[in-house]
């Protein structure tokens, strides 16, 4: 039996595995107890990563269609990409180069996203390109750059060992992050004095465990941050040294958190006044690491919400030292590496902004091309819109799954179903998407292929195959490379692409990667391949000379910001884009089961992952079921103004009266053709574009 190194390809944690194979069989996977994620605790999912690692529902070979009416055919991978440039290539010609886009997942690896990127930026000359880390971490990007000026969490995992408060909003971290939540656990076994304070609609399984429980209105999380910094301010618990050293911008949020008086704060969050005192007395006295992730992101004030919260340790100096700082908890397994090499619509590499002149001219250089186009690219639900009304002719999608994951499923499905042409590029051919693709290319996944991934801690780790690639697939990025080299042929840029795209191994684009990161933030000049076999995973950054990476961020009290100092942003609480009415009078919240990952197209495959929750199910507040005459069990319609789902109802004491819950992972597959997000609006955040998925109103109907 072979073992090889590498981490689990589920949420952010990075947890390290060790892979077990015989042959081009993957038979076995334990934790690795020398990755400083998990030191060898695996949660539920990651523990059963080897039972998923089966080839029925695989794509392993190249289809495509010559009529959007016929069925695909299995084709020869010359051909596929043959018919794939042809089209591309066609529409722009015909339609200019934002005629196309691209829209790619936090699920790839670091190499495979710096391709995607390159190839819209650098050879056809769009920023059409964006990623499913849109509906999971832009608001804590925005948040992370309003305030302390780069897209950086501070913190790292041993701060949980540190703290004397951890503060964890809008995050079932028992759940989504279990080995997270493990090491909560762990420190408040050491420390009987830790201090939980948990913020959530639902009393949720990490909201039991909580010393204090926030159970706030869904929404109204600036509100309650607000009101936390208004009792800090009076009680003496703001650092005016460190607001003074540090800071710009304290004085206009001073006056904005004035009317956040507890008495109101608790009339808009539904939480008790002395609640909020107590909350605003434990996160001051510190040191205070929070927590958060979907809560505060999937919102259409994500951004506010996120700085916010990030305004509470700035006031009271909570950051830069052991114990305390703002940490975002990452979705996907590499959001961070996307984001790393600038794969978003308004990103570039190495954390520069579109929007900024001399950052594209930097690119522009390193890449010998004329230019970045400056035009802002179409984020997820504009990329979609845009297909929808005609302006994206042709699209590629690659490691998601859009018509289970997208807000507002119908919108989306019209758009998949009436795209001129599509390309799915994945490991599965069983996706609600890949039915909509007139071409699908075979991708190879966990355990199959080489790159880098770095988790919610800015750790970085090395993955290579344990097994060969199954039947015909290909690494992402290798799919890449050959289109582009082909397209550039086709737009008469032949030999730019190959200068471009000159890689033959991920290690190749891994390096290019690196050196457009000299002197940024997060300089990896450092870091190679070697040393991260030789010296494990290391968090960056971790420049040129450096021994190791830097656990914490800004114990200098030194932030990228002009002239050195962290900003305040002063928010004002705005209420859900969807306010609930005498139609829809109940708030519906989503969020993950602990045993489910996403659309649950590989934890799907495992039936142990069911004996936690069987099926989807309409969770609801006891009352509220007993005032519709439902019982459990019932079969029940939810209904919002976008579309209706038919499922079970379910009493449970965690749904606060006039809410509802249902999980996100189950799908068309499962759903007699769509998931919660039949549900979900579209309306985002103005800044990060982030739609609002964690919130829509809703009626419940005995079917
Ligand atoms: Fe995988 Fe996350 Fe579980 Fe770790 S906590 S084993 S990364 S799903």
């Amino acid at each position: 039996m072979q073992e090889t190194k590498s981490t689990c390809c589920y949420c952010g944690v990075g947890c390290g595995v060790i892979i077990e194979s015989e042959g081009d069989r993957i038979v076995g996977v334990r934790g690795d107890p020398d990755h400083p994620a998990n030191f060898g605790r695996l949660c539920t999912k990651g523990s059963t990563l080897h039972l998923t690692a089966r080839h029925d529902l695989r794509a392993l070979y190249p289809e495509m269609r010559l009529e959007k009416h016929e069925p695909r055919q299995r084709v020869s991978w010359d051909d596929a990409l043959d018919h794939a440039v042809q089209h591309f290539a066609q529409t722009i010609r015909e339609h200019g180069p934002d005629s196309v886009g691209f829209y790619i997942s936090g699920q790839l690896l670091t190499e495979d996203y710096y391709v995607f990127n390159k190839l819209a930026k650098g050879l056809i000359g769009t920023n059409n390109i964006d990623t499913n880390s849109r509906l999971c971490m832009s608001s804590a990007v925005a948040g992370y750059k309003a305030t302390l000026g780069a897209d950086a969490p501070p913190a790292c995992y041993e701060d949980i060992d540190h703290a004397q408060c951890l503060f964890i909003a809008g995050s079932n971290t028992a759940y989504a992050h279990p080995i997270v939540f493990r090491r909560i656990e762990d420190a408040r076994k050491n420390n009987p004095d830790l201090k939980l304070i948990v913020v959530d609609p639902r009393r949720t399984d990490t909201a039991q465990s909580a010393d204090l429980f926030l159970p706030i209105q869904p929404g109204t999380d600036v509100a309650l941050f607000n009101g936390m910094l208004h009792v800090m301010l009076w009680e003496g618990l703001v650092d005016m040294d460190y607001v003074r050293a540090h800071t710009e911008g304290f004085d206009a949020l001073k006056e904005t958190v004035r009317e956040y008086t507890p008495k109101l704060v608790a009339d808009i969050c539904g939480v008790p006044e002395a609640d909020i005192v107590t909350a605003a007395r434990w996160f001051g006295t510190g040191p205070t690491l929070s927590m958060y992730c979907q809560g505060l992101n999937q919102s259409s004030s994500g951004t506010d919400k996120n700085a916010a919260l990030i305004n509470l340790h700035l006031a009271t100096g909570q950051i830069g030292k052991p114990g305390a700082g703002p940490f975002s908890l990452t979705g996907q397994p590499n959001a961070m590496g996307g984001r790393e090499v600038g794969g978003m619509a308004n990103l570039l590499s190495a954390h520069r902004n579109l929007a900024d002149p001399q950052h594209r001219a930097e690119i522009a250089t390193f890449w010998g091309v004329e230019q970045v186009p400056d035009k802002p690219g179409k984020s997820a639900v504009e990329m979609f819109d845009a297909v929808k009304n005609g302006e994206i002719k042709a699209l590629w999608i690659a490691c998601t799954n859009p018509a289970q994951s997208m807000p507002d499923l119908g919108s989306v499905h019209e758009a998949l179903a009436n795209v001129p042409f599509l390309v799915v590029q994945d490991a599965y051919r069983n996706i609600d998407t890949a039915r909509y693709a007139d071409v699908l290319l075979p991708a190879t996944t966990w355990g199959e292929k080489e790159g880098t991934v770095t988790n919610s801690e800015r750790r970085i780790t090395h993955v290579v195959p344990a097994v060969a690639a199954p039947g015909e697939t290909r690494p992402d990025w290798q799919i890449m490379v050959d289109f582009a080299r082909r397209l550039g042929f086709m737009l008469e840029k032949g030999y730019e692409a190959l200068q471009l795209f000159p890689y033959e191994a991920p290690e190749a684009i891994f390096n290019e990667h690196r050196e457009t990161t000299r002197g940024r933030d997060l300089d990896i000049t450092g870091l190679s391949y070697a040393m991260l076999d030789s010296q494990g995973p290391q968090q960056w950054p971790l420049p040129e000379g450096a021994m190791q990476g830097q656990a914490r961020l800004y114990a200098d009290g030194v932030f990228p910001q002009p002239g050195g100092k962290a900003k305040f942003v002063s928010a004002k609480y705005r209420a859900v884009a969807e306010k609930t009415d005498a139609r829809f009078p109940f708030h519906l919240t989503t969020g993950r089961m602990r045993d489910q990952w996403h659309g649950m197209s590989r934890t799907g495959t495992v039936p142990q992952l069911f004996n936690h929750v069987e099926e989807p199910m309409l969770a609801m507040n006891a009352d509220d079921m007993a005032r519709r005459q439902l019982q459990n069990g019932d079969l029940v319609k939810v209904s919002s103004r976008r579309g209706n789902l038919m499922l079970r109802v379910k009493e449970s004491d965690e749904v606060m009266p006039a809410q509802a819950y249902i999980p996100m992972h189950w799908g068309g597959q499962f759903m007699n053709g769509a998931g919660v997000n039949a549900l979900t609006l579209s309306n985002f955040d103005p800044v990060s574009k982030q739609p609002e998925l964690k919130h829509a109103a809703i009626k419940v109907e005995k079917a």
